[in-house]
């Protein structure tokens, strides 16, 4: 048999709006049906997924963005079992062995014929009789990128496969590995750029849910697979709460009061920034009486195993973990995911807050946020000496937008993170899902450019030079005076309004915070950022949103009750309106300072 000509595909845009017909009209569209129901036990395809699949069986490389839980493994286990066009195999690069077993075991149950390649250098061997070209070929290898590097065996073995027509593809799951601008950037993934050029015929299909477009752009270049069909699934999780609330002494009360109160029984992670938080906090919990464990890259790997475990069948319903816990978690009934130490990226926030509610029932993703720890965020960063400047520019930069969201609290959350990917999505669409929303107080845009240029200026004077430090709340204290000796009679600015822009300073890249140390204690300083000079020479357009009317007190943490709805409705009423800054000036609101 040969394999039949690809069909002509239409180049795809980047996102599908409409799920097109179109897609149902390939020769092999009855074996795919017939595929997912017989070897795969479901019923309908998720948005995309049979526009992946079919782009691979008509030979083209593709490039899938679907969210964490968006069904993208579906993707090409599917083509690979698919009996449409000739017998061959599928080689699947992924990052992790756990998330290999995973996946591995899952289709074996299936009566999926799978060969793995983990870490251990005798396994090649080992399976070397079951790749050779024929009838009895599995369908797929799954294999870590350091297998596929540094093997000569296995490469033979595949040049073999490629010469007999047998090597239909190759799958790079978690494919943002490959960047340097991804979070979990792997050395080994880097060299995968080698594919394209050793098997030039064999398609590509890489996987991702992390969506920064930079990164998406990254991975496309380094593949090689600039023509391949892209498909985004919306990344929009209607089911989610969204909330940021300010971090205290008190912080880990507050989330165990929250957990008993609403989330009595229920699974959850809660995220630290450090190994000594997570023990730190998850003991506090277990003496507040709640079942709650520690993870992080430190301790024994036993341990980490029988700790997911427990938790994976419901033993341990909370874990208190660093984002060491994460990757390949695959539990559908994570109702809470909170964020006691804050991510180091809006990418980052996306994919721990998204691991919550994968089956698509109410979720509460909660974040806790306090300025001060942003120093000691920035300092590891900088501090990184594995990191080139421009890899740690780009760190700086996310930690930045990360800034900006928890700061920002007028903006809907879910307008915040998916514009951050390039998604579009109105406030309406969030059902006022998240703690901006819900609060309902109308908003308006200011242009703050002036008021930002002084303030930059400002700290210039006290910062440039031989100077003593300056801490944040010094220069929004001497802000704040400078701002009422010009006011005189006038009207003032709050003070809190003050320490909003200055924040937005320093998420813009106007200012700077850099930790220094006195003896034994580390402090944070104010510096100028890299973008300040040239903003208080020459000014620049900053707006900022500001509420129109006082925040209603004390609302209650995670969503309200019975509130969620899986198919957001669109009730016009229930949306605050943002007025445009022409038309509405409260008194309050004006900020003056020069
Ligand atoms: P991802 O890799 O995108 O995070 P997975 O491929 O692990 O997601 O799939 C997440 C879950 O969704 C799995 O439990 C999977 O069985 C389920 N799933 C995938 N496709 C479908 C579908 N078409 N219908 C129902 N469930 C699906
Ligand atoms: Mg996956
Ligand atoms: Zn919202």
């Amino acid at each position: 048999e040969d394999i039949p000509p690809p069909l002509p595909l239409p180049h795809l845009p980047v996102t599908y709006v409409n799920r097109d017909d179109e897609a149902t009209k390939t020769p092999f569209y009855s074996e795919v049906q017939r595929t997912l129901k017989d070897v795969f036990g479901l019923q309908q395809f998720r948005p995309f997924q049979l526009e992946a699949i079919n782009a691979t069986l008509t030979g083209r490389d593709a490039f899938i963005l679907f969210p964490t839980g968006g069904g993208k493994s579906l993707c090409f286990q599917l083509p690979a079992v698919c009996k449409w066009g000739k017998k061959g195999l599928t080689v699947v690069v992924s990052p992790l062995l756990s998330l290999i077993e995973n996946q591995t075991n899952a289709l074996l149950s299936k009566g999926v014929d799978v060969v793995t390649l983990g870490s251990s250098i005798t396994q090649v061997r080992e399976i070397a009789q079951r790749l050779k070209p024929g009838p009895s070929l599995p369908s797929l290898l799954y294999c870590t990128p350091e297998k596929l590097e540094h093997s000569g065996m296995l490469q033979s073995i595949l040049a073999t496969l490629d010469r007999a027509g047998q090597l239909l593809r190759f799958v790079i799951d978690e494919a943002h590995c490959i960047s340097l601008w991804g979070m979990d950037f792997r050395s080994s993934y880097k060299n995968l750029v080698q594919l394209r050029e050793r098997y030039p015929k064999v398609p590509i299909m890489a996987l991702t849910a992390t969506a920064n477009p930079q990164t998406q752009d990254d991975v496309i270049k380094t593949l090689r697979i600039s023509n391949c069909v892209r498909l985004t699934q919306p990344f929009n999780r209607p089911n989610l709460w969204y909330e940021v609330r300010k971090k205290n002494t008190n912080t880990v009360q507050q989330i165990a009061e929250f957990i008993r109160s609403k989330h009595s029984g229920h699974t959850g992670v809660i995220y630290c920034s450090s190994r000594d938080k997570c023990e730190i906090v998850a003991k506090q919990l277990r003496q507040a009486g709640l079942s709650a464990k520690h993870y992080h890259a430190e301790i024994p790997p036993e341990d980490k195993k029988q700790v997911q475990e427990e938790w994976q069948n419901d033993k341990c319903k909370i874990i208190v973990a660093t984002i060491a816990f994460g990757m390949g978690i695959d539990k559908p009934d994570v109702r809470f995911v909170i964020h006691h130490g804050m991510p180091t990226s809006l990418d980052g926030y996306y994919q721990e807050s998204g691991r919550a509610g994968r089956d698509g029932l109410p979720a509460d993703c909660i974040l806790f946020y306090a300025f001060r720890e942003t120093t000691f965020l920035f300092k590891r960063i900088r501090e990184n000496e594995t990191a080139t400047r421009d890899v740690k520019a780009h760190q700086e930069d996310g930690l930045r937008h990360m800034i900006a969201y928890c700061e920002n609290d007028v903006d809907c959350r879910r307008v915040q993170v998916l514009n951050y990917f390039g998604q579009p999505i109105t406030r309406e669409e969030c059902n006022a899902h998240c703690d901006n929303c819900a609060d309902g107080v109308e908003t308006h845009e200011q242009d703050v450019s002036g008021p930002a240029q002084s303030a930059v200026k400002l700290a210039i004077k006290l910062t440039v030079g031989i100077s003593k430090p300056v801490s944040k709340t010094e220069l929004v204290s001497k802000l704040y005076a400078q701002h009422k000796d010009s006011a005189g009679s006038g009207k003032t600015t709050p003070k809190a309004k003050l320490e909003r822009l200055v924040n937005r300073l320093f998420a813009e890249g106007l200012l700077d915070t850099i930790a220094y140390q006195t003896g034994q204690n580390i402090h944070s300083k104010v510096q100028v950022g890299h973008r300040g000079i040239a903003f208080a020479k020459n000014g620049g357009e900053l707006t900022m949103t500001f509420k129109k009317g006082a925040k209603k007190s004390a609302p209650s943490m995670g969503a309200p009750a019975g509130s969620v709805s899986n198919a957001p409705k669109r009730t016009a009423t229930s949306a605050p309106v943002k007025i445009a800054k022409a038309t509405y000036q409260l008194d309050d609101d004006a900020i003056e300072v020069s």
